[in-house]
């Protein structure tokens, strides 16, 4: 049946798409973003839209009864979390803290948390169950376990029917809603800068991992069947309950195995360079999804590599095709 929801971040990568498709679904949807680092006009048609911090907006918006809050909004760069990691604790860890004290004041019901695979850091097992030890080795993933740990005391204590889904890595787009960062560090839109010309190169960093071809190996995970998570999320969680979920394909690909598909999609030679390792990135990062597809009944379907890229490459023609037009002509 159709649930009032709050997304916050709702106007960022992975919110957009599943703002979008919880609309699709036929559900009541309010975004709340502040445009830090989204964009207004990826905020689907059919929702709600306020501009502000997730956490202002909440403390009134949730008096008018929601079904639940699906909380995105969060920041998100590695780098930028080690070097100044009073934006992490506050913007991540005090935002969240302070929703969840709205959600006990007007007694919103769910949440759905985009938690992250940096929570557990460098595990040596793979592929990784949610039973792994947590050991974030960056600010970004401590302040995402972090707010983990306080949703399932919140949840405990206060009834709330919460859900964590730890993502691998996203990727692809869906219906016009793809990846779109003013800081790009992610693999495959660097790769495609490549192809459209925007880039020089791209720098793989490290070629000495312990893996086949000597390059770091990662689980892309479709942002659409990421999404299809969360409305299954939705719809399973129960009260007082805080259930934490692995979210990737339970496949792994390296950064050659990535660069070899994107120069196959796009036809571009796409040079690329050996470059030292980047600090804090482990060998290989695998999910085991074993238990969202066994609780939730979750089954991801765009899984192969080649069609993952090629949603992502349709994205970004059709956005340079976009900006070209809405570019004053001189
Ligand atoms: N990577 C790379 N060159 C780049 C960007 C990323 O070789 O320009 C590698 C990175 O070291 C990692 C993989 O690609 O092994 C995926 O990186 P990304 O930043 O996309 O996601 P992460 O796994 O770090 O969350």
């Amino acid at each position: 049946s159709p649930m009032k929801l709050v997304v916050t971040g709702g106007a960022g990568y992975v919110g957009s798409v599943c703002a979008a498709r919880l609309v699709e679904a036929g559900h009541d949807v309010t975004v709340v973003d502040d445009l830090s680092t989204g964009h207004a006009d990826a905020v689907p048609d059919g929702v709600h839209f306020i501009q502000g911090d997730a956490a202002d907006v909440a403390q009134t918006l949730l008096s008018q009864g929601f079904d639940g809050v699906l909380h995105f909004a969060a920041k998100s760069l590695v780098g930028e979390s080690m070097q100044d990691p009073g934006l992490y604790w506050r913007g991540n860890v005090l935002t969240s803290l302070r929703l969840l004290d709205a959600m006990r004041t007007h007694n919103t019901p769910r949440l759905v948390f985009s938690s992250t695979a940096a929570t557990y850091g460098e595990p040596d097992v793979s592929p990784i169950p949610e039973t792994t030890p947590t050991g974030p080795t960056n600010t970004y993933g401590a302040t995402k376990l972090a707010i983990d740990h306080a949703i399932t005391s919140y949840a405990h204590a206060h009834g709330i029917a919460a859900t964590s889904l730890r993502y691998f890595n996203v990727a692809g787009a869906h219906d016009g809603f793809g990846e779109r960062h003013a800081t790009e560090t992610h693999l495959i839109p660097i790769v495609l800068q490549v192809a459209t010309g925007d880039r020089e190169q791209v720098q793989i960093f490290g070629e000495d991992y312990p893996t086949a071809d000597g390059t770091a190996v990662r689980d892309y995970i479709h942002v659409t069947d990421l999404a299809d998570a969360h409305l299954l999320a939705l719809e399973h969680a129960r009260e007082g309950r805080h259930e934490i979920y692995n979210l990737g394909n339970g496949t792994g690909f390296s950064v050659r195995e990535v660069i070899d598909a994107c120069r196959e999609v796009t036809g571009h030679d796409i040079p690329a360079a050996v470059a030292p390792r980047r600090a804090g990135d482990p060998a290989v990062l695998v999910a085991s999804a074993e238990k969202a597809r066994t609780d939730l009944g979750w089954k991801p379907v765009h899984t192969d590599l080649h069609g993952i890229v090629t949603d992502a490459w349709r994205f970004t023609r059709d956005r340079i095709a976009q900006d070209r037009r809405s570019a004053p002509r001189r």
